[in-house]
Parts: C-alpha cells; structure tokens; sequence
C-alpha cells in the first residue's frame, strides 16, 4: 500500500542532505564542543557554524540563538523569564494558541498570580487587534505573547504590525513561530520582536531541537543550572548532529523556499477546489486568504455519526492527515483552537487539518478525496 503523507504541520521529513549531514558529524565530529583539545574544537567550530547560518537566514546576531530542545522548552523558558526577571505582571495571549504557550501560561499564572488577559479571535480566525489595542491601554507590565502561524488552521498574524504596536506601547512581544519559521522569509531588522522560537523538525530537520532568538539586550535567567554552554543559560552538553542538522534544514528550506512555495500553493488551490467539487458544502477553517499555504483546515459536510470513523479509516488506507475537531474516544470535544471561533453548528461538523510539503502532490489529494468519499 502506498502511504500519503499530509501532516506536516505535525513532522515533516528528513531532507537527505540533511541526513548526510548528520550522519557526517555523528561518525566524525564527536568531539564535546566544550572540551580544549582538537576534536572538541572542531566540534565547537561547527556549532558555531550552524548558529552562524541560522542567525544570518534570519538577519540576527548569532549571540542571539540560543539552542534549546524544541519550541516547547523555548516558549516555556521566554514566558517563565519574563514573569521572573522582567517583573512582567500581565501577560496578553489568545486562547487559540498551542498548548506549549497555553499550559505554560496557566501554570504561570496559578504560580505568580499573575494577570492573564486573551485577546479575541474574530470569526475569521484571526486576532482581534482592535481589542489588542484596547487591552494595551491598561498601563501595567505586559509581555504579549502571540503566535506567528496558527498550527491548526494557518491563520497568519502581522507579525511585524503587532511587534510595532507593542514597542509603541513599551511592552515586550514573544511570538511562537514554530510553523512560519523556514516557510516564509523573516527579516527580524524589520521586525521588532523580542523573542521566538522555533522546532527544527518542523522545517523538514531532526525532531528534539529548536532554539529561541533572544533579542540582544534583554535579560534572561538561566533555564537549568550546569555548565557553561550556551553562555550559561541553556546548559547541557550540545546536541551537536542535531543543531547541525538544524541549520542545514533551514538553510535548504530557505534556498528551495520559492519554489517549494509557488508548487504547495499551487496544490493548496487544487486541494480547495477539488473539495468544494467533490463535497459543495465543504467549508474552511480560517478564511483560505489569510492562511499559511502550507495549512488546510477543512470543515467536512459529512454526517456526524460518520466523524469518528473519519481518521481511523483515512488511516486503514494509509493516508495521514490531523484532526481539527475531536469525537475522539467518544469525546465529543473540539479542537481548543475551533472551539474558539466556529460556532456550535459548525463544531459539529468534522474538521481535518491537511498540511502540505514540496514532496505532496496533486495525485495524492485525489486519493484523499476517493478515500474520503468512500467513507
Ligand atoms: N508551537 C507550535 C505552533 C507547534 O505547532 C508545536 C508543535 O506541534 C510546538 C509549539 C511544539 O513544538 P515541539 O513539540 O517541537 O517542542
């Protein structure tokens, strides 16, 4: 059976050089990055080379990527430094965000007792800016925390517009950038945010490694306590095949990126149209405009006894995609992120979340369309 990738909102795959790449440090540059002598050193050159390479794609000073596991320790650190070392007593986020900034903030707030104020989300599934704005005018130590592309349905926020009002207001602006990080270009001269994050796997590198940009300037507590890497903030013997792999992974995404762009939007039209085609009722999650081309939220017209089955059978065939809303174990719960902004007609219905690569193609939506018809 021929499988169908379409959850790279998820993972995506190994680019091979990238794997070549890894391969070749793993073999050869074991050396710990911290030791003097010359294995050591050559192991330190090349990390240096890779945070290097990902500062420049990303038009920052290299001092300001710190390597970290993944998004989920990088968000979890800038929101827990900001509340005790940038004395934040507010933060404003929307309820729409992943549970890495989600969970991490509630947990915050029960700890510090802190403020927490959630921006609306408009029909559309984008922030309400307006009410951004509104909340803005509260004069109290604030970090806004808001993410880039919205992992379940794509829906994009200005990142630059939103990192501007936030200076205009003297606020710092933490943004999890998780699923535009490699997908589109981000020249942060031009935008002033503070701190992201970003997950190499997603951006078709190795799973376990991410890093935060940290602007230069602004204090961070150490996240561990241990040695001295990553200037003592992020301690841990580096995970060198990783961060290596990393760096290649965003460099090729950024060297493929117009034409992996111009190809994933050309088959999100035909997704979109294909759909509306086979099920005219179809609809979807976020307006199609606003939405990253790499995401597809698709609100199915399927009956609701059928939703369950919906993913088990994709499955059975081999075709991977996500689910958007849940009926998952007899849960009848959507998605947080739907929940948000369909209303309870809508929710009923299912979702499935299918997120594209440069490696998907015309011919497999056509078998998710059969499949899905089938079902
Ligand atoms: N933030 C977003 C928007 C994500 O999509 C993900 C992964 O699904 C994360 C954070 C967490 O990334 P990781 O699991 O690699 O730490």
């Amino acid at each position: 059976m021929e499988k169908i990738y379409l959850d790279n909102a998820a993972t995506t795959a190994l680019r091979p050089e990238v794997i070549a790449e890894m391969v070749s440090v793993l073999q050869n540059e074991y050396g710990n990055p911290s030791s003097s002598h010359s294995f050591g050193r050559t192991a330190k050159s090349k990390l240096e080379l890779a945070r290097k390479t990902i500062a420049q794609l990303l038009n920052v000073s290299a001092q300001e990527i710190i390597f970290t596991s993944g998004a989920t320790e990088a968000n979890n650190w800038i929101l827990q430094n900001a509340i005790t070392n940038l004395k934040v007593k507010r933060v404003i986020t929307s309820k729409i965000e992943h549970h890495a900034v989600l969970h991490a903030v509630e947990f915050l707030q029960k700890e510090h007792n802190i403020q927490v104020d959630f921006v609306k989300i408009k029909k559309d599934g984008t922030v309400d800016i307006n009410h951004l704005m509104e909340l803005l005018s509260q004069e109290i130590t604030t970090l806004v925390s808001l993410m880039h592309v919205n992992n379940e349905i794509g829906t994009v926020l200005d990142l630059e517009e939103i990192a501007k009002i936030c200076k205009q207001h003297g606020v710092c602006f933490h943004s999890d950038t998780v699923q535009s990080v490699g997908k589109m270009e981000l020249d942060l001269q031009k935008i002033p945010v503070d701190f992201m994050v970003a997950s190499a796997h997603k951006f078709h590198g190795p799973k376990g490694i991410g890093f935060a940009f940290i602007r230069k300037g602004l204090p961070v507590h150490s996240i561990f306590h241990g040695g001295e890497q990553e200037k003592g903030i992020r301690p841990g013997t580096e995970s060198l095949h990783n961060i290596v792999g990393m760096a290649k992974a965003l460099q090729l995404s950024f060297e493929h990126l117009n034409a992996d762009r111009t190809h994933i939007q050309d088959l999100k039209k035909y997704t979109i149209e294909q759909f509306q085609h086979h099920f005219p009722d179809v609809a979807f999650n976020g307006t199609t405009e606003n939405t990253l081309y790499t995401i597809l939220s698709i609100r199915l017209p399927i009956d609701d006894s059928k939703s369950g089955m919906l993913l088990f059978s994709l499955d059975m065939k081999g075709i991977a995609v996500s689910r958007g809303s849940a009926c998952q174990s007899g849960s009848a719960r959507p998605s947080h992120v739907l929940a948000e902004f369909l209303n309870q007609e809508e929710v009923l219905h299912p979702s499935i979340r299918v997120s594209f690569s440069h490696l998907s193609t015309k011919k497999e939506i056509d078998t998710l369309i059969t499949a899905l018809l089938a079902v």
